[in-house]
């Protein structure tokens, strides 16, 4: 395999998981045809191959015949694209180059297209951008046409990589970063995404280190090339010389001690200096995490995403698959408490399941609990296993994205009726559960006050709190600058809810993303929120801060923060009163010594 000739060459994109890893890339690109066995042929055996690549190309020729044939009338302009696909099947470069391979290196047909690809890339990748550099990646789009027929099967899957290496992505959906296989990966690069996609998100749970936003690492890294990822930083370096390499043990192995230092003392409670305790619970996707959340210290589930059950399998899960997971989860907590959020599709999220129709702006469409009314089966069974596994254990249930409160009124009497209906069934479950809001939509913090009424708790969900009052796409690496959760907005917003649940004596927690970031933690505290939820991850570091805070002083420091007209005005406050260190490495920074 080529490597790349990029020497000692540094990218600077979105860190999303924290940690440094050092490893050989490997380039997974689903429309490409890099994810393939190498195995050599015997020379009687070359004939065969051959002619199993001419059937390959034939049914792709076949196929996108069929394809053209019934490109509907107002798409009829766009056909010259397809019909450009059919002649590049019998491109000289990739028919003959592949025919080549297999008579003269003895290759198996699919790594013999490979390499003839591989070829092609590299002089396309050279052409400047525009026109002839986007005629590569339509022959990279016809290739996998013969690929997936020498493969007989779909697309490559990322759960198929069995070696221990850093992945390069354009871009890797949530579904499949829950494919990653913990002891095969070491970290992952992607050219899209950003800090709070889902993406972002997994890889935190994961705990492995990932940089996203990196817009052309795919371009400019091959695989085998030696990697240096500081998910921290956001940086990720090709093909690193010595001293590079050097300088990155020395930090790994800085950060690793920092970080076991830490996570030592991560079972004392986050007590401030002043006696206020404040409650760090985790959010999770899997129920694999739960060990994470014991391990790290946390106080609870602030947030359990319960989608991911949803996603990678062709059906829906059964009433039962829910319970048996949610029930395995309250177990093993015991008596700390459990937050099961009901079904989040949409969005970012899609479940092979669930028929989607097309939407402009999913982040707007029918997500979370509008999906789920609409879909009463579904949100029933859900509904039932989450109030059967809380005759098990401390289990409390939150809906998701309330925009109004004739939601959490529907969403109560659905949760009612699914009551009573296990009640004639005779099956054992616990009635009597605490309800909470999530409030990540703008109407729902104005309205704060009435939803207070109806629930039990809040939990202010600022990834889409902060997407949806600043109009910035969670997702879209462009606007990623302007994504400030210590926008004062946001902080008001922050306050608004907190003042309201203190009114209503209803508890009130914060599960955005922010809640795990360093910087942001001194004026969460000030906020009084009771409860701060994160990946399992931050937990010992943010522990570690608060016991070294004072409650009076974040107070203090809010009350100021609050009058500010701008972010940089919040974040001047912040290191006034704490440092500079807090800005430039949050993460390693961890402070509190
Ligand atoms: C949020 O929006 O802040 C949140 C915690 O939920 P999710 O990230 O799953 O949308
Ligand atoms: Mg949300």
């Amino acid at each position: 395999m080529a490597h790349s000739t990029a020497k000692n060459l540094s990218l600077q994109g979105i860190g999303a998981s924290p940690g440094i890893a050092v490893g050989k890339a490997y380039l997974f690109e689903r429309e490409d045809v890099d994810v393939i066995e190498k195995r050599f042929i015997r020379p009687e055996e070359i004939g065969a191959e051959i002619n199993r690549f001419k059937q390959a190309v034939k049914k792709a020729q076949e196929h996108l015949r069929e394809i053209i044939r019934d490109v509907p009338e107002e798409y009829r302009d766009h056909v010259y694209i397809l019909d450009s696909h059919m002649m590049l099947l019998k491109d000289k470069m990739i028919y003959d180059g592949t025919i080549e391979q297999i008579r003269r290196k003895n290759l198996n047909a699919e790594r013999a297209l490979k390499v003839a690809v591989d070829k092609v890339k590299a002089i396309f990748r050279k052409m400047p951008e525009g026109y002839f550099r986007d005629r590569g990646s339509d022959i990279v789009h016809a290739s996998k046409l013969i690929l997936e027929n020498l493969l007989g099967t779909g697309p490559s899957k990322i759960s198929d990589i069995d070696k221990r290496v850093i992945i390069v992505a354009h871009d890797l959906s949530p579904a499949e970063t829950t494919q990653i296989q913990l002891e095969k990966v070491k970290a992952f690069v992607t050219d899209r995404g950003s800090h709070t996609s889902h993406t972002g998100i997994m890889a935190r749970s994961l705990a492995i280190p990932a940089v996203l936003g990196l817009a052309d690492a795919t371009q400019l890294i091959q695989t085998d090339d030696l990697m240096i990822v500081d998910g921290s930083a956001g940086t990720v370096i090709v093909n690193p010389n010595e001293q590079t390499l050097t300088q990155y043990h020395d930090r790994k192995e800085r950060l690793e001690e920092h970080q076991a230092k830490v996570t030592r003392t991560s079972h004392l409670p986050a007590e401030t200096t002043d006696g206020h305790r404040l409650t760090v619970t985790a959010n999770i996707e899997l129920l694999e995490e739960v060990v994470a959340v014991m391990d790290h210290g946390g106080d609870g589930i602030g947030l359990y995403r319960t989608e991911f059950l949803y996603l990678n399998r062709p059906a829906l899960p059964s009433e039962q698959d829910l319970f048996d997971n949610y029930r395995d989860l309250a177990e093993i907590m015991g008596a700390r408490q459990v937050t099961i959020r009901t079904l989040d599709i949409g969005g970012d999220k899609f479940a092979a399941s669930v028929p989607w129709g097309e939407e402009m702006n999913p982040a707007l469409g029918l997500r979370a609990i509008r999906f789920c009314l609409q879909s009463p089966e579904i949100f029933k069974a859900q509904l039932r296993a989450i109030l059967r596994a809380a005759y098990f254990g401390n289990i409390r249930i939150m809906f998701p994205m309330i925009s109004q409160v004739e939601e959490i009124i529907q969403a109560k009497q659905m949760l009612r009726e699914a009551a009573a209906s296990l009640d004639k069934a005779g099956l054992p479950f616990e009635g009597d559960i605490q309800i909470g809001a999530m409030i990540e939509v703008p109407s729902a913090v104005f309205m704060a006050d009435v939803l207070a009424k109806e629930v039990d708790f809040f939990s202010i969900g600022t990834n889409d709190l902060i997407q949806y009052s600043l109009a910035i796409d969670r997702v879209n690496k462009h606007v990623a600058q302007l994504y400030q959760p210590l926008h004062p907005a946001v902080l008001r917003m922050i306050h608004r809810v907190v003042q309201a649940a203190k009114t209503a004596k209803i508890q009130v927690a914060l599960c955005g993303e922010m809640a795990g970031d360093l910087i942001n933690v001194p004026v969460l505290l000030g906020l009084e929120l009771d409860a701060i939820s994160m990946n399992p991850i931050s937990i010992p570091g943010v522990k570690n801060l608060v016991r070294a805070l004072s409650f009076e002083e974040s107070k203090q420091l809010v009350h100021a923060a609050l009058k500010q007209a701008t972010t940089s005005g919040v974040l001047e406050l912040i290191q006034e009163a704490y440092g500079k260190s807090f800005e430039t490495a949050p993460f390693f920074q961890a402070s509190g010594e």
